[in-house]
Formats: structure tokens, C-alpha cells, sequence
């Protein structure tokens, strides 16, 4: 390369190394600065990375966790929006999204129940109205109510706002919390009713004790008195004599009689109270040998009374065997006892099967009961006639109620004063658990 060449490039170095050299010198605090503050962007980036990243991690598991829960809970949860018309009016909401427990209340896949429209669906009685329904998806109100389905099913139900234009229906499903709760408000009023009926008709017979009691208390002052005084005159005699062998008699009689009463009383108490107690012990029952037996039994009744006892078609059920014995012989003893004096006494026994059920009638052509006397007569200790000449202690139907209720049946009657009456109850037809009575 010829020197002056050289020399030029020598010299373009040199000027290029003084450019760079004074370059640096007035641009490097400069750059440096800019260097730190991009490497201080980038941690900053970095740690916003980060935290993004843990808040999608605690999103992910909030996701899953919200998820398994829509999926697994027992409550009912339907997520709906609104619908508008053309003009922007609100017409309804419609379920977007609705849980499995829905789908399995309804009856229906979760695909049939989304989109229809929440004022057609099965929550549709009871609902608050759509201005109020706006009003929730606007966040300015939430409800909470009970709804009754058309399934029978009752709900108590809340609708709280989701978005806007969007709310959530969560609804639990109450049907047997509430069937108990009826049990036992029935329950409830059947202890009552025991409670009254027991206290005023044991109250009765006590009150004859003391007053015959006082009037024996009486005598025996008469009579201390008269001895007392010594000899007595022969109109004292007298006197003395009708107290012994007439007035304390009596009184002790009726005394007696009464105590015998409040024994029998208490002996019903005691048997009801048993009755309730017993855990059934439930089997099949073969419910037509089960009617020989007991007309068996009833043998030299249905003689003295000339009565006609006929099975027609009786069907077997489930139930206690001994229980069921007590109910019908209680049954088929009132159509004996409460006979019409003009006719022959005929009985009839049949069945027929309904809804998982066999309902027994036992159909008589007897004195018949007034329809005002229709809720008394399970009673216990009601009897329609006191004085009726029939043994009885107005126990009999109480204890085919009771003994019904244990196999979650039912016994009710229909009558005609003067033509006859029939009594039906409505016993399992299939296996079932019965309910335990508290002990
Ligand atoms: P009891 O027979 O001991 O009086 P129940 O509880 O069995 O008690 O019956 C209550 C009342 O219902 C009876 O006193 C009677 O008046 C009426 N009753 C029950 N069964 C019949 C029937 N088959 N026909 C007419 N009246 C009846």
C-alpha cells in the first residue's frame, strides 16, 4: 500500500479513536444511566412476571376449587341473563349455565334446562317480580324466599346479583325438611291433644273419689259421735245401721268403681304409649290369612251377633305382622260392636292397590258415625256414645292410627249415619325402613 495511503488510514483511525474516545467522554455517564434504568425496567418486568404468574397459578386453583364446587354441592345454582327485546326492554332471564344438582332435581339434563327461560322453568312459583328481578341484576337488591315447584318439591331459594344484566339463583331443596317438619308439628298436636284428653278424663273419676271419700269421712263421724254418746235410741239405731249397711257401701262402691276407671284409663295411656315405642319389625304379611286369623279369633262374637264376615280380594303388603293383627282385630271389633240392632251384621274385607300401596277397606253396614263426629273419633278416650252398651275405652282407633303412622301409612273411614261405615288404611306395598320412635 503506497504511504500516503497509509498515512490516511492511520490518520482515519486516529480521527475514528479520538471521535470514539471523545464520544465517550461526553456520552458515557449518559449511556450508563440509560443502561441501569433499562436494567431496572427489566427486573421490574420481571418481578411483574412473576407476581402474574402466581396470580394466574392462585386463579387456576381459585377456578378449580369454585368448579368442584358448582359441580359437587347439593344446592341447586342456575346462572342466568337477561333477555331483552328489540327495544331493550327487559321480557325475562334465561338459565345460561345451571350445576349437576339441577339437572338432577329437574329431571333434565343440564343442556335441556340452558336457555329456557326462568319464569318457564320448574323455580317458576313464587318468584319475585321481573322489576324486582332487575333490580338484582342491577346489584341493588337480593332476595331470598321459599318457592314450591311444580313437582311438589319446595325450595327456599336465594337470587343474589352476578354481573350486570346477570344473576345467580342458588336454591335448596327443603321437600323433606319440611315434610318432618309437618310430622312433627302433627306429632306435636297429637301430644297435646293425649295430654288434655288424659288430664280431664283422669280428673273425672278423681273427683268422684274425693267426693265420696269426704261423704265416707262423714259417715264415720255420724257414727264415732253416735257411739260416743253411749246407748243409743232405737231411731239411732237406725240411723247407724243405714250408714253401715247402706250409705258407706255405696260410697266405697262408686270409690272403687272410680279407682277401677283411672286403672283402665291409665292401662289405655300405658298401651298406646307401647304401642309407639315398639321398633316394627317389618316383613311381608300375607294379609288374607292374616283376616282368617283374626275372624278366627272373633268366632264366638260373629255367632252371638249373627254377623256375616266375607273376604274379597286381599292383597299382601309389608308391614309388622303383630302390629297389623292389633289394627284390624281393633277394626274388624268395632264393625262387630257397633252393629245395627235391625239387620244382620255383614262385613266385608277387601283391598286394592295404589301407588306403591295397598289400601284395606273394611266395610260394615252398621249404626254408621255423625258427620260431627268425623275428626273426634280418633281421639283417644272419645267415645261418640258413653253410655253405648259396647265395651270399649275410646282407645281402639287411636291405636289404628298410631300403628298405621309407624308404617308410614294412613287410616281414614267414610260413613253414613244409620247405613254404615268404612274404614281404610293405606299400608306399604313394598319393603320400607320404619321410622324409629325416640325411646
Ligand atoms: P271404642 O270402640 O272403645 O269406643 P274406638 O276408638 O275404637 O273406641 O272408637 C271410637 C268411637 O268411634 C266409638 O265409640 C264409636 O262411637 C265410633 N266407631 C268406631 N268404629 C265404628 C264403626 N265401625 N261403626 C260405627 N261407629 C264406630
Amino acid at each position: 500500500m503506497p504511504s500516503e495511503v497509509q498515512d490516511i488510514e492511520q490518520l482515519r483511525q486516529k480521527i475514528i479513536g479520538l471521535g470514539e474516545k471523545s464520544l465517550k467522554k461526553s456520552y458515557y455517564p449518559e449511556l450508563q444511566q440509560r443502561i441501569l434504568e433499562l436494567e431496572h425496567t427489566n427486573e421490574l418486568l420481571r418481578t411483574e412476571m412473576d407476581a402474574r404468574a402466581a396470580l394466574d397459578r392462585s386463579l387456576k386453583v381459585m377456578h378449580e376449587r369454585l368448579s368442584a364446587l358448582f359441580v359437587s354441592t347439593p344446592e341447586l345454582i342456575l346462572f342466568c341473563e337477561a333477555e331483552r327485546n328489540s327495544e331493550g326492554i327487559l321480557t325475562d332471564f334465561r338459565i345460561a349455565e345451571s350445576n349437576p344438582a339441577a339437572s338432577d332435581c329437574f329431571g333434565i339434563s343440564s343442556d335441556s334446562i340452558k336457555n329456557t327461560r326462568l319464569s318457564e322453568s320448574p323455580l317458576n312459583r313464587g318468584l319475585p317480580h321481573l322489576s324486582d328481578l332487575e333490580l338484582i341484576s342491577r346489584g341493588l337488591l337480593s332476595w331470598n324466599g321459599e318457592i314450591r315447584s311444580s313437582k311438589k318439591k319446595i325450595f327456599r331459594v336465594s337470587i343474589v346479583p352476578l354481573q350486570k344484566d346477570q344473576l345467580t339463583v342458588v336454591a335448596t331443596d327443603i321437600t323433606d325438611l319440611e315434610q318432618v317438619k309437618e310430622k312433627l308439628l302433627a306429632k306435636n298436636k297429637e301430644l297435646e291433644n293425649y295430654l288434655y284428653v288424659a288430664s280431664h278424663d283422669l280428673r273425672s273419676p278423681l273427683v268422684n273419689i274425693q267426693g265420696f271419700s269426704n261423704r265416707l269421712a262423714k259417715f264415720t263421724e255420724i257414727l264415732a259421735r253416735r257411739f260416743m254418746q253411749g246407748l243409743l235410741t232405737e231411731e239411732e239405731s237406725e240411723e247407724v245401721l243405714a250408714v253401715l249397711n247402706k250409705e258407706m257401701p255405696k260410697a266405697l262402691t262408686v270409690v272403687l268403681g272410680n279407682v277401677e276407671k283411672m286403672d283402665r284409663l291409665i292401662s289405655g295411656l300405658l298401651k298406646i304409649s307401647r304401642t309407639g315405642r315398639i321398633t316394627p319389625q317389618i316383613r311381608k304379611v300375607n294379609m288374607s290369612s292374616l283376616f282368617s286369623q283374626i275372624v278366627g279369633e272373633f268366632s264366638y262374637q260373629i255367632e252371638q251377633a249373627g254377623a256375616q264376615v266375607s273376604q274379597g280380594n286381599v292383597l299382601s303388603c309389608y308391614g309388622d305382622e303383630s302390629l297389623l293383627h292389633q289394627l284390624f282385630s281393633n277394626l274388624i271389633g268395632n264393625a262387630l260392636k257397633y252393629r245395627h240392632p235391625d239387620r244382620a251384621c255383614e262385613i266385608i274385607l277387601e283391598s286394592h292397590a295404589q301407588n306403591g300401596f295397598v289400601v284395606y277397606h273394611i266395610r260394615d253396614n252398621g249404626i254408621g258415625i255423625a258427620e260431627k263426629y268425623s275428626e273426634r273419633i280418633w281421639d283417644v278416650f272419645y267415645r261418640v256414645d258413653p253410655s253405648s252398651p259396647a265395651s270399649g275405652e275410646g282407645l281402639g282407633l287411636s291405636i289404628v292410627k298410631r300403628i298405621a303412622d309407624k308404617h308410614n301409612g294412613r287410616a281414614w273411614y267414610e260413613s253414613t249415619e244409620g247405613l254404615g261405615s268404612t274404614f281404610y288404611v293405606e299400608l306399604p306395598a313394598e319393603p320400607f325402613d320404619a321410622a324409629e320412635e325416640e325411646k
